[in-house]
């Protein structure tokens, strides 16, 4: 044994087992390979949040990297396909426009990105059409059919990306399957007493309610809103962003589904937030997410059983919220994985992301049991820096709506963080959209919210105002795209038909 395999973490306790605490435990087993004991503690007296059904691209490399087949998951997770969101009623009531993955149009010429195009015919008032005309995922989607990207960048249906809907819990399930084949321990109890050593405060055992002690070197703390290691135990702090994201309850409720699933999730805006419909093999799930300065739980549900197509499965089942940050994702020898970790209300599907990007930044940073405060100060940043950009951008949905109901007149005047500010200054003059590279949400996403939610720029940025190279005219060109777009989804099948076949 060399002197630093002396140092190796020998043990991990991971408490509790919802999405975060079987991706977590999936994930540390495939990468230590048994190097080190895994155990993960949940209680099923306590049970899971249950909801939680849609996610967006990189998703897929989660799987790709347990070396999960899409069909499996698919099966096992009774799982469709998403090619983005649809945002009904977000600018004012009556119209809509779509979120897609991947991006638009096609490419001109090397230096003018497509929108500049499109922006600068919007402006000098030409009839090119919507922003949503020029994406093949929503041409795609809402034909009800399904295809995998192409690999031909010649062609448009190589701007599509895709994410998938699916049953978390059973997902949750199949990973449990996964990880506890690959070594994990998985022990039932409620872990009621935390030891944190007296000088260091680092995490050195937990109790259950039986009794049972478990020690470990690092600890996860997957345990959902709560946080009982992270907060209740290391009092680590909580930084509320409900000032800029108001919404802090949602109702939830499944409902039956005769028709096949639709490739995308709609996000309707109601009266005090907005309710999304996501459509899986066996139900649809439906959620209103609201404000309860602005509208009861009991109209809040009301509202919802009004609205949702198909038979409930089950009764509605009321969450709470608050919307922010833990001050450190990262505690001494604790992480915190999922709820425990923040939480963004479900808005552009980024909770499971999240965690899923906390693993992969865990593996990334792996400490040994010095535990270096640096690996600590670095995930920290990493992370807090994702969390203000996804709730920069979820904010930015909000902020140009032209609403009449009070909290969307509230949602305005909202104070923008600074470097949101900045971001719609850039484009309302120039039409620039100023990202610094390591966004999560791409130009093409920023485009797609900022001209659905009506913000346009004084002037069209760059060369795209003149003639195309080659002499082609411009309105030609996009003339040629939006053919395209439209030929794009003749070749698919049904999306019913898709997954049927997937599954076999
Ligand atoms: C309304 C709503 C809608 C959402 N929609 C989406 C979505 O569309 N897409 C998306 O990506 N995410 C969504 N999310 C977020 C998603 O549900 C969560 O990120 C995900 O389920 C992970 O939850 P979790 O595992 O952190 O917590 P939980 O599911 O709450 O699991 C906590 C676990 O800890 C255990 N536990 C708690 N206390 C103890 C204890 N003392 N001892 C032992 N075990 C304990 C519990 O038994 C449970 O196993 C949504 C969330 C909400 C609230």
């Amino acid at each position: 044994m060399t002197p630093q395999d002396d140092t190796q973490i020998r043990s991990i306790v991971i408490v509790g087992g919802g999405s975060a605490g079987w991706m977590t435990a999936a994930a540390l087993a495939n990468a230590l390979g048994g190097s080190a004991k895994i155990t993960l503690i949940e209680s099923e007296a306590i049970g899971t949040v249950g909801v939680g059904e849609a996610t967006i691209p990189p998703i897929r490399l989660f799987n790709t990297r347990l070396g999960i087949s899409e069909s499996d998951f698919i099966r096992e997770t009774k799982g469709s396909f998403k090619l983005g969101i649809e945002f009904a009623g977000w600018t004012r009531e009556g119209e809509s426009y779509f979120h897609p993955f991947g991006s638009y149009g096609a490419d001109f010429d090397v230096h003018t990105p497509f929108h500049h195009y499109w922006l600068a015919d919007r402006l000098n008032g030409a009839q090119a059409g919507r922003l949503d005309d020029y994406t093949v995922s929503w041409e795609v989607a809402k034909s009800g059919r399904f295809g995998r990207p192409s690999r031909d960048p010649r062609q448009v249906q190589s701007r599509m990306d895709y994410a998938y809907h699916f049953d978390a819990t059973l997902y949750a399930a199949y990973l449990r399957r996964y990880a506890e084949a690959r070594g994990v321990s998985r022990v039932e109890g409620k872990v009621e007493h935390v030891s944190l050593h007296a000088e260091t405060g680092f995490i050195e055992s937990v109790t259950l309610d039986d009794g049972r002690t478990l020690v470990g070197q690092l600890f996860v703390d997957c345990t959902g809103f709560i946080g009982v290691l992270i907060e209740r135990a290391m009092q680590t702090g909580y930084e509320d962003w409900s000032r800029w994201l108001p919404a802090n309850r949602a109702v939830a409720m499944a409902t039956s589904s005769d028709a096949d699933p639709l490739p995308y999730t709609r996000s309707t805006a109601r009266a005090a937030g907005w309710q999304w419909r996501i459509p899986l093999q066996h139900r649809t799930g439906n959620g209103y997410v609201y404000c309860d300065r602005y509208a009861s739980p009991e109209i809040a549900e009301a509202t919802l059983r009004d609205t949702v197509e198909g038979e409930p499965l089950a009764e509605p089942k009321h969450l709470r919220f608050v919307t922010g940050r833990r001050k450190q994702f990262w505690n001494r020898n604790c992480v915190a994985v999922g709820l425990s970790a923040g939480f963004m209300e479900p808005l552009e599907s980024t909770s499971l992301h999240l965690i899923q990007f906390g693993i992969m930044r865990l593996l990334t940073l792996f400490p040994d049991q010095t535990f270096s405060p640096t690996l600590a100060e670095e995930y920290n940043r990493l992370t807090v820096a994702e969390y203000e950009r996804i709730r920069d951008f979820l904010l930015l949905h909000y902020i140009a709506n032209d609403r009449d109901e009070p909290f969307w007149r509230d949602m305005r005047q909202v104070e923008l963080p600074d470097e949101l500010a900045f971001k719609l200054e850039h484009f309302r003059r120039a039409g620039i959209i100023s990202l610094d590279g390591r966004e999560l949400f791409g130009k093409p996403s920023w485009l797609a919210v900022l001209v659905g939610q009506g913000v346009l720029p004084e002037r069209a940025p760059g060369l795209a105002g003149r003639a195309g190279e080659r002499g082609i005219p411009v309105a030609e060109r996009l003339s040629q795209v939006r053919q395209a777009i439209v030929a794009a989804p003749g070749g698919m099948a049904r999306h019913g038909d898709f997954i049927r076949e997937l599954i076999g």
